[in-house]
């Protein structure tokens, strides 16, 4: 068997300003400890033996149809405006049209130095390539829009961090590497040309039906106010939501500090570097909206007169509130059990929500055990809990199945951050054990699995992950 990946790009048909030409860069001892078969099959990629993966997925050896390069893109980072970034550790192979129809890139992340590393060296170390791969795939698997993890290649080379660590490759799979930060750097440097040119290459590619740039900002907009959405309601704090990691086709992209909560509380931050708290939990539909708006800004700067743009720009950045809550009360509606509307159902979700907080509920169990009566157990005060439930079973009289509602809005497994942890020390120590258990369980976070029921208990104190670091 010989590894083929059918590439067919697009992107390194655009004009030269948008990315820098170059290979990965080779590593030492290439190693592939993760495949993603099930994936490979979508992306027409035939497999081939391992070592000839190693090869490739960790930048020895660049395959046959690609043409790497690194993309250009500039972005804010925690509100301060960076006039360039661009891809610092990551090569992008190329991209193929999967068996669904559907075109993708496959990327190289942590292959080495490039034109825009600035002071980085380039490389990942295995911790965050396996959590990204583990986290990725269960969003995948949970139905949220998200970038995927096609392999994971250990290098053979130390990459120093707080002091030596494994080094690592992940091969990400994306819809595309577009983001907010790509139409910023050309907007930025008033390049009106290549604006429009990213402009009508983001419609072609994701949003064939968009009226131009304004027909692009809805479509962004509608897509990332169902992301943010689909976040809320599995308790996902991205953590990282700068405009270089807000997707332009509403994936979820770059798990750096990311982390699925387990105690309910809307406040919540892991990430070590967001001392602001600017990507709290219950902040992500707010930032959501500064970062449409970055976008907007953006958009407008290929108009003639950008000026005129501002009115419909804004208006369009406006609605996005209104949409991310509706699309929210959508899915918190089906974590209780409710399918229809009804006045007075924002209320019964906050209010509920609220008692979580006081209770120290943990998010995902509470929400999985309410179709099976032992929800009680959840809430410190559990008369607390009685209260409100006389008014949710009045509220679900009217409803069909209530029961099948919530067991496919509310999943019994996620990636808990200390079961990310734990996996990793033991792959550092060479033991993969817990990595491909992660893996196969969440590939159905929806189904009850008792013999895997360990994987769905919160952590004890001594367990509990305070921070997460980003993926560096
Ligand atoms: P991120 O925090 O992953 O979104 O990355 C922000 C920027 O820093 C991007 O331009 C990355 O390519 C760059 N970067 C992050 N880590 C490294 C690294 N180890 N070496 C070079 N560039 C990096
Ligand atoms: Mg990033």
């Amino acid at each position: 068997m010989t590894l083929t990946i059918p590439f067919d790009n697009t992107y390194a048909a655009l004009p030269d300003g948008f990315y820098s030409k170059l290979p990965p860069q080779p590593v030492k001892a290439p190693e592939l400890v993760a495949f993603n078969e099930d994936l490979a099959r979508v992306l027409g990629v035939s497999p081939g033996e391992a070592e000839e993966m190693a090869g490739v997925f960790g930048g020895n050896h660049v395959p046959e149809g690609a043409e790497p390069l690194a993309q250009l893109y500039s972005g804010h980072q925690f509100g301060t405006y960076n006039p360039q970034l661009g891809d610092g550790r990551a090569i992008l192979l190329g991209e193929t049209v999967g068996t669904d129809g559907k075109r993708r890139d496959i990327q190289l992340k942590g292959s080495g130095r490039t034109p825009y590393s600035r002071n980085g060296d380039g490389r990942a170390w295995l911790g965050p390539v396996l959590r990204e791969y583990v986290v990725s795939e269960a969003m995948h698997a949970l139905g949220i829009p998200t970038t995927r993890a096609l392999a994971a290649v250990e290098t053979g080379e130390t990459v120093w961090r707080e002091g030596g660590m494994p080094g690592a490759v992940l091969t990400r799979v994306a819809s595309s590497h577009l983001r907010v930060g790509t139409f910023q750097i050309f907007a930025a440097r008033g390049d009106k040309h290549s604006l429009r040119q990213l402009t009508d290459y983001a419609i072609a590619r994701h949003y064939p039906g968009a009226d131009g740039p304004m027909g692009l900002l809805r479509a962004v907009r509608d897509a990332q106010s169902e992301l943010i959405a689909a976040w809320m309601a599995v308790g996902f704090i991205h953590g990282v939501m700068n405009t270089d990691n807000f997707s332009i086709s509403g994936e979820t992209i770059d798990y750096g500090p990311c982390a699925f909560m387990d105690v309910y509380h809307p406040h919540t931050v892991f990430s070590s570097i967001d001392r602001g708290r600017r990507y709290a939990y219950a902040n992500q539909p707010t930032i959501a909206v500064w970062n449409l708006a970055q976008l907007a800004t953006a958009l407008i700067q290929q108009l003639e007169d950008p000026e005129a743009g501002v009115e419909e720009a804004t208006e369009i950045v406006h609605a996005m509130p209104q949409l991310t809550e509706a699309a929210w009360l959508t899915r918190f509606r089906a974590k209780l059990g409710i399918s229809s509307a009804q006045e007075g159902d924002l209320e019964l979700v906050t209010s509920l929500l609220g008692l979580m907080a006081e209770n120290q509920s943990d998010f995902t169990n509470t929400f999985r055990a309410l179709a099976d009566g032992t929800v009680r157990d959840q809430f410190t005060d559990p008369a607390a809990f009685d209260g409100w439930a006389e008014g949710w079973q009045a509220r679900l009289e009217s409803e069909l199945d209530p029961p099948a509602v919530m067991r496919a809005a509310n999943p019994a497994f996620i990636p808990r951050n200390h079961r990310i942890e734990e996996m990793i020390a033991a792959a550092v120590a060479g033991d993969y054990a817990l990595f491909h258990r992660l893996n196969a369980v969440l590939a159905a976070p929806y189904e009850d699995q008792p013999e895997h029921m360990e994987l769905q208990r919160p952590p004890l104190p001594e367990e509990v992950v305070q921070a997460t670091f980003c993926g560096t």
